[in-house]
């Protein structure tokens, strides 16, 4: 089986551009503590179907909207939680869409982290 590519979207951003058609909203206004619970509970789902189970990930993009108007604590827990629930290659890319004006050294850091599991060849 082809290794496939995990595409999480965090539709939220600092305020909503007048030419934008991506499915985004601005922050104010909308719960997004709730929809990261939410998204972890529908990854934790889909992470138990056959389909998904059995797949081997070669990249993981995190876009949307402005993935980075969470802090540097939330997105390296949905790093976590997406390493823990889906299997990944050896060689596997992971990138994040950001918006330069919410980026913050502690952000960059948090998203830094090791990844043990590569070497394992996956979880
Ligand atoms: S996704 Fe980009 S273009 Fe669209 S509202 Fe957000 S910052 Fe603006």
């Amino acid at each position: 089986m082809n290794p496939a590519g995990l595409y999480i979207h965090i539709p939220f951003c600092r305020s909503k551009c007048a030419y934008c058609s991506f499915t985004s909203y601005p922050c104010a206004g909308h719960d997004l503590d709730g929809y990261l619970a939410a998204l972890t509970q529908q990854a934790t789902q889909m992470a138990t179907h056959p389909c998904v189970r059995e797949r081997t990930f070669a990249s993981l993009f995190i876009g949307g909207g402005t993935p980075t108007v969470y802090d540097g604590n939330q997105l390296a827990d949905l790093l976590k939680t997406c390493r823990s629930l889906f299997r990944f290659a050896n060689v596997s890319e992971i990138s994040i869409e950001a918006n330069p004006n919410t980026l913050t050294f502690q952000k960059t850091s948090a998203l830094r982290q090791p990844a043990p599991y590569y070497e394992s060849g996956g979880i």
